[in-house]
């Protein structure tokens, strides 16, 4: 199913770039060269965009692709900057915020530390 519909695609690109192919000649024989090479141009951009693309998005993940320990465990993963994730040690919900892990706690929740507690001995 997913394979025919791939092949067809495939058929039609093929089909473009004859169709594309019988205008140059047709363009190019009436004395249009200079929309040809325009449109060359046009097609190395459209070739080059996705190098581009590939490129800046490595950049962008170099810049916010964040590689921390869970707050929680101390599992190490790695994140998206200023995205929300799960812990895949203890599935603690997790906020990529300023390079770290934070704990991601539901709203309404109150987070209570743990006091120091003295315990007295009574003594008799
Ligand atoms: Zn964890």
């Amino acid at each position: 199913m997913n394979q025919n519909s791939f092949r067809s695609i495939q058929i039609s690109g093929f089909g473009f770039w004859l169709t594309l192919l019988a205008i140059v000649w047709l363009l190019s024989s009436i004395g249009l060269g200079w929309l040809v090479k325009s449109v060359f141009v046009l097609i190395g951009i459209i070739l080059l965009m996705p190098v581009v693309a590939f490129l800046g998005f490595r950049w962008w993940l170099k810049r916010n692709l964040v590689i921390d320990r869970c707050p929680v465990c101390g599992y190490e993963s790695a994140g998206i900057n200023n995205t929300q994730l799960r812990c895949p040690s203890c599935s603690e919900p997790l906020k990529v915020e300023h390079k770290h892990f934070h704990r991601l706690t539901p709203p309404g929740t109150v987070d209570v530390d743990a006091i120091d507690v003295t315990v007295k001995q009574i003594e008799d």
